[in-house]
């Protein structure tokens, strides 16, 4: 199979990847680099099946040969960007996203969006169900990223409903594992990096909201399932075991064995008080469910760090 991949550089996508490369696919990975990482690319650049183009999917583009899935990953995602990256957002999950449904419909691909459980906004139902319509402000600091991916999913199903596309929706929860970024402002980059650095760890309000963390190779294996599934609705990508921030943080101090303390940060603006989502669907249609537990994965995860801040001590 040929596969295109937006957001080749990122986090998810690189792991995407390089798991599409490892199957034999050849794979063309498309990135603009506003927050992907040139080094996510270098890992991949020694498979021949992969080829790189450096691009804005907002801007058109045309691909020679065939294409059987086109998956679109492509756009910032750490909270800090929805304010410094708020236009982008914006134009990325309404232009970007209807220049690769172009691309899609005029190669029959499939098309599979990485959305995001930021479609449930600040949630009232717990866990979160796929049939929940959410609880977003439209005009909040959030917002360019939730509505964003809200829009998108509603281009995305009128595509389906007017030219018969082969779409596919995953609602993506917190992921985590090596290749986040330093420095990218989510809670388990920073709490990492504080912790080895023996720095207090900023916890956001009183650390009693909750996540539900997902090891990165454990969600693409739920991207990858879904795409070869016939399911057009959107399925919740994520790991149920739900946690609070404070938790979190006592975890990382202890697997890190660092002298840190924890500092409370004023919370940010529409934090979600829960998140977690309902995984019955992938379950039963995907026969998908998680298999890293957190204290593996957040080993990995620190190791990926520790390796990263040794060989960079200009980040210290
Ligand atoms: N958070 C925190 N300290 C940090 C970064 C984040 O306490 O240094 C909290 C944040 O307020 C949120 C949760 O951790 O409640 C997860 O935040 P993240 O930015 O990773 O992603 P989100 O789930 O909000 O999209």
């Amino acid at each position: 199979m040929r596969c295109v991949v937006t957001g080749a550089a990122g986090f998810i996508g690189s792991h995407l990847v390089e798991r599409l490369l490892n199957e034999g696919h050849h794979v063309v990975g498309l990135d603009n680099f506003i927050t992907g990482q040139r080094a996510n690319i270098s890992l991949l650049e020694r498979f021949e099946s992969f080829t790189f183009i450096e691009h804005d999917i907002c801007e058109p583009l045309s691909i020679r040969g065939s294409v059987e899935i086109v998956f679109n990953l492509a756009c910032p995602a750490s909270p800090v960007d929805f304010r410094s990256s708020a236009i982008q957002i914006m134009r990325v999950c309404s232009e970007g996203v209807l220049l690769m449904l172009k691309l899609a419909r005029e190669k029959n691909s499939v098309f599979v969006q990485a959305s995001t459980s930021e479609c449930y906004g600040d949630p009232f139902v717990h866990p979160q169900p796929e049939s929940f319509w959410g609880y977003v402000n439209p005009i909040g600091e959030r917002s360019p990223y939730d509505e964003g991916k809200r829009f998108a999913e509603a281009l995305i199903m009128a595509h389906r409903r007017l030219y018969g596309m082969e779409t596919r929706i995953a609602r993506i929860f917190n992921t985590y594992g090596p290749r986040m970024r330093l420095g990218d402002g989510r809670v388990l980059p920073n709490f990492i990096q504080q912790a080895l650095e023996n720095k207090p760890l900023s916890v956001y309000g009183e650390g009693d909201q909750t996540r539900s963390f997902c090891y990165v190779t454990d969600l693409v294996d739920g991207l990858v399932r879904l795409s070869r599934s016939s399911e057009p609705y959107p399925i919740n990508i994520g790991n149920p075991h739900e946690v609070t921030i404070s938790e979190i943080a006592r975890e990382i101090i202890e697997l890190t064995a660092s002298r840190s303390e924890i500092a409370f940060q004023p919370l940010p603006e529409d934090d979600p008080k829960l998140r977690q989502p309902d995984i019955t669907r992938a379950q039963k249609l995907l026969t998908w469910e998680p298999t890293t537990n957190r204290s593996e994965g957040f080993r990995k995860t620190i190791e990926y760090f520790r390796t990263l801040l040794d060989q960079s001590p200009s980040n210290r």
